[in-house]
């Protein structure tokens, strides 16, 4: 099995790489916004609960993420692995993560961040309120929530995983099919 996360502020194309990539190494996607996202269209207790986090630009609780992270794991092994995207954004989802991980067998094999700076940044996630319909993309009061939270609770597993010796991070910036061929000669480096 590959695991890989994809690292990153709000913005710096997680999503996009991540649905780009897995095909190529048959890998499962999971979004932890996309699956908040569609629990709260679907209007599950779930996705009530998240919606009061995430209009604000807040970080849902660990617990709630957590709890939803295990059982889509569960939902879709076995398989030849996944791509995580947006998870983990605190210490203890890193943690809990590295355990559900361990139990099984299996293990974080990757950790790559895309590296775009804020400025451009925030003109992204704007001009994606556009059309989104992303309530948390069309204020730039929310993003520099999301920004702040990424400083505060996402910031420090970049040590966390430098010190396990899995973090690479790539320019995240210029043409799309570019990063994503960086990202797959890292991923093809680290397997071979
Ligand atoms: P982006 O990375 O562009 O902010 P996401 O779709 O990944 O978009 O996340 C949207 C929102 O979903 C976050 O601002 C947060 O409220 C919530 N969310 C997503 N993943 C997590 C997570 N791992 N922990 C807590 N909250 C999360």
């Amino acid at each position: 099995m590959l695991n890989i996360i994809i690292f990153g502020k709000p913005g710096s194309g997680k999503g996009t790489q991540a649905s780009l990539i897995k095909d190529k190494y048959d890998l499962i996607h999971i979004s932890t916004g996309d699956v908040f996202r569609k629990n709260t269209s679907l209007g599950t207790d779930l996705g009530k609960e998240a919606k009061k986090f995430m209009s604000k630009g807040e970080l849902v609780p660990d617990k709630i993420t957590i709890g939803m992270l295990e059982a889509e794991i569960k939902s879709f092994h076995p398989c030849n692995g996944f791509i995580f995207d947006g998870f983990p954004r605190t210490i203890l989802q890193a943690e809990s993560l590295d355990k559900l991980l361990t139990n099984n067998n299996l293990s974080v094999d990757l950790v790559v961040a895309l590296e775009v700076d804020n400025k451009t940044l925030v003109e992204r996630l704007i001009n994606r309120g556009k059309t989104s319909g992303r309530t948390d993309d069309q204020s730039e009061e929310k993003i520099n929530k999301r920004l702040e939270e990424y400083e505060n609770k996402t910031k420090p597993l970049i040590n966390f995983y430098k010190n396990q010796e899995k973090f690479i991070s790539i320019n995240g910036f210029g043409d799309l099919n570019e990063v994503t061929n960086r990202l797959i000669s890292i991923i093809d480096s680290t397997i071979s």
